[in-house]
């Protein structure tokens, strides 16, 4: 079937997978082998060695392009071997422009590998456009959007970045991990390249460590193809498989983390410990209106700090926490807590830390797809 022209719940569930053509398999095999045996030189069918193109990865491939309404995919060994392939492009003397509340990892891989190859880097604040518009210059060649950003849920315009970097010839980055394509598709917006940490929402079920990436364009695929070829970064079959299964219940579970995140965010935001709730689905979210303009919905990831932000009294109240279990990641089907200030964001000096809003009482959760009604209890008991 070709999915192509169907809405997202089907495409969900038949993109990129067709029966097995030897068996008639409805699952997609797991191609657990690294070569294929060659009729005579040159001959083959379509496959030659699982680095270069493996089947349960290509299928995959297809599936992710397909969701994100573009037309090639390609998966890595991590979402940081998506990001890296991605800087691989660009040549020594080129710069890039990318939000100054960048995922750690993200920054790190920027500002410790490929710093020193000659790549500059600038950090800002991308909701002041007037601040990107500033930095473009001739050497410009990728703008790094990431939309919601980690921890503080921060909207970035995609349509807007899109239009200053074809303005200034430069390619649209955008990380979509905590979106998903259910929720936004920044190639519709005019982005250039759509990058995945599979390991959060695509794969959806904690049990994997996987990267993407998707375009349209034909020149940045063919370099993407091989880079992905030539640095080896690959994902494996068994991986793929994984996925692949995980993707077909990504509109199901996309929608319930939805539902649950905006009851979780409610309720809150009511409680009278709570000093701030970080989610762009409340209208006086500062980036409310571009949220809703961009995205079919506002997602199962939220934030809070407690009135008197103390510390210790955030890590009591997590260390009470049953069914939200303390775990770095995110956007798999149980719910999962962590301390940004400690954890995730140790890293980054704590006045800078604080002046991004990641102060010492903040509390990050990712709202799974249990049951509502024992997250709020859940809450209820910790924070009592
Ligand atoms: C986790 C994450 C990454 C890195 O992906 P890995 O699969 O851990 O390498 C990049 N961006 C965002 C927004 C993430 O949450």
């Amino acid at each position: 079937m070709n999915s192509k022209n169907k809405h997202f719940g089907t495409k969900a569930i038949h993109a990129g997978v067709e029966p097995d053509p030897t068996t008639g398999a409805i699952m997609t095999p797991i191609y657990q082998t690294s070569t294929y045996v060659q009729e005579e030189v040159g001959k083959h069918k379509g496959y030659e060695y699982s680095r270069t193109l493996n089947p349960t990865r290509h299928a995959l491939e297809k599936a992710i392009a397909e969701l994100e309404n573009g037309k090639f995919g390609a998966c890595f060994g991590s979402g940081l071997a998506a990001i890296d392939c991605v800087i691989k492009m660009l040549n020594p003397g080129d710069e890039v422009i990318s939000t100054n509340d960048l995922y750690g990892g993200s920054y790190r891989i920027f500002t410790t590998i490929f710093a020193k190859y000659g790549i500059r880097f600038h950090f800002v604040n991308m909701n002041d456009t007037s601040e990107v518009e500033k930095l473009v210059n001739d050497n410009t060649k990728l703008i790094w959007v990431e939309t919601p950003t980690n921890p503080m849920m921060n909207i970035v315009d995609i349509a807007e970045m899109a239009r200053i970097a074809k303005k200034c010839g430069a390619w649209l980055a955008v990380d979509n991990t905590f979106a998903t394509p259910y929720l936004q598709t920044p190639l519709d917006l005019g982005a250039d390249i759509v990058m995945h940490s599979v390991t959060k929402y695509l794969g959806g079920h904690s049990d994997v460590v996987m990267g993407a990436l998707v375009t349209s364009n034909e020149n940045i695929a063919a370099e993407m193809y091989r880079i992905q070829n030539s640095s080896g970064a690959v994902t494996a079959p068994m991986d793929s498989f994984l996925v692949l299964r995980g993707l077909k219940t990504l509109h199901l579970r996309i929608q319930r983390h939805c539902e649950n995140g905006a009851k979780v965010a409610q309720w809150l935001q009511g409680h009278p410990k709570v000093d701030k709730v970080y989610w762009p689905g409340f209208e006086n979210h500062p980036n409310h209106a571009i949220a809703k303009k961009q995205m079919n919905d506002f997602g199962g990831m939220i934030s809070f700090s407690l009135k008197g932000n103390k510390m210790e009294e955030a890590h009591a109240i997590m260390a009470k926490f049953e069914v939200f279990t303390l775990a770095e990641s995110l956007g798999g089907v149980e719910s999962l807590t962590c301390h940004p200030a400690t954890m995730t964001h140790a890293a980054i000096p704590a006045e800078e830390r604080q002046a991004a809003g990641i102060v010492d009482s903040l509390i990050r959760l990712s709202v799974g797809v249990e049951d509502i009604r024992d997250l709020l209890d859940d809450l209820a008991q910790a924070l009592a």
